[in-house]
């Protein structure tokens, strides 16, 4: 099978590689689902794996078959799998169980061990290829009627942990009735936040870069947001008018709004991190006014990344509801897609330098 990988390591090594086509039998005790891949999403990390700042290959290889946002229709199961049948369209979960406590409980989202690993990210291999086994334990059934939007799977697993853990954390102030959120950033991550939040009822304000109108502020508006151009106000400037919000969702990518972001959050509040930042960018923070006022609001600041089975689920039955709430627009965030596997250079190629791609995505195989 072909696959599109990197040498970890060497900067923009991503090239064509070969793999033998798994089988079922690789998976002990019948527990084995085999999916033929259908589509597979790029993201950042992507990008940043292939400037060599991020990943590993697995042991015994010299190179790392990317992509973790899967979408596939499956085409075996073994004897012990019930979830899921062939012709069902599934997802996958990325991060693989190490030994830590919360690894063995399920919950490898928050292992405590320094090494993890992670499909298409760390020490094993992604899903950017033609066909992938997986043990039954990893693998998300999509329902049909959301097969439009086929790789928002993942992302908005993640999306859904970050929000889910605020909320949990939280339960540290035994009354916590968030009515105003911000979410920094309207990548894919920040746009699938803002859907959550407003389908949980916050009013929520959104932050990129870019002027409105564009399709960023479209989304957002389009899910009932506020979308506000960073470069017409700033977050200090949208909080003195409507208030320090409850909660904010961080996903720029730029570690020094993930800190500026601190500036605004009100009492009790609590900011969640969810950039992936595998740079050396140094930032100047004005450190005794953030810390006095963290202290004097008993305000909380969350990292989360990755997304355990649950988040999956939680994610997708997010994703059928932002799709009956407001109807189309999810499906815009899905915005460039690259014909098969062959045509790697040009996926990285718009991951890389095209500002106007919200959404890259590789058509691997139709059906
Ligand atoms: C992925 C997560 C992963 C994280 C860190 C993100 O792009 O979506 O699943 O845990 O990168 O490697
Ligand atoms: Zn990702």
């Amino acid at each position: 099978m072909q696959a599109i990988a990197v040498r970890p390591g060497r900067p923009n090594s991503v090239h064509l590689a070969e793999l033998p086509k798994p089988s079922l039998a690789e998976i002990p005790d019948g527990r084995g689902v085999l999916v033929r891949v259908l589509k597979v999403g790029v993201d950042a990390t992507d990008r940043e794996i292939n400037d060599a700042l991020y990943g590993n290959a697995p042991p015994g290889y010299d190179f790392l078959v990317l992509g973790h946002e899967s979408f596939g229709i499956v085409e075996a199961v073994g004897a012990n799998v019930k979830h899921v049948k062939p012709g069902d369209y599934v997802t996958c979960t990325v991060r693989r169980p190490g030994k830590s406590i919360y690894d063995r409980i399920g919950r490898s989202d928050i292992t405590s061990e320094e090494t993890y690993y992670e499909r298409g990210i760390n020490l094993l291999h992604g899903f950017l290829t033609e066909y992938y086994v997986e043990d039954r334990e990893f693998v998300v059934k999509m329902p049909v009627g959301l097969k439009h939007l086929h790789v928002l799977a993942e992302p908005m697993s993640c999306a859904a942990k970050a929000v889910q853990q605020a909320f949990e954390a939280q339960k540290r102030l035994q009354v916590w009735d968030p009515k105003l959120a911000f979410v920094t950033g309207a990548g894919q991550i920040g746009l699938l936040s803002t859907l959550i939040l407003r389908l949980r009822g916050l009013e929520v304000f959104t932050f990129a870069r870019g002027a409105a109108p564009c399709l960023k502020s479209e989304i957002a508006t389009g899910m009932g947001a506020t979308y506000v151009s960073t470069k017409e106000k700033s977050l200090k400037d949208v909080a003195a008018k409507v208030g320090k919000p409850d909660l904010i969702i961080e996903a720029t990518g730029s570690s020094a709004i993930a800190f500026e972001a601190m500036e605004v959050l009100g009492h009790n509040g609590v900011e969640v991190w969810t950039s992936i930042t595998g740079g050396q960018r140094r930032t100047e923070v004005p450190s005794d006014h953030v810390n006095l006022n963290w202290v004097l609001g008993n305000k909380l600041l969350l990292g989360s990344v990755n997304a355990n089975y649950r988040h999956f689920e939680i994610g997708i039955a997010d994703l059928a509801l932002g799709e009956v709430t407001y109807p189309g627009v999810l499906k815009r965030i899905l915005t460039n897609p690259v014909a098969g596997i062959k045509n790697y250079k040009e996926m990285m190629r718009l991951l890389v330098e095209d500002k106007n791609a919200l959404k890259v995505y590789v058509e691997v195989a139709d059906g």
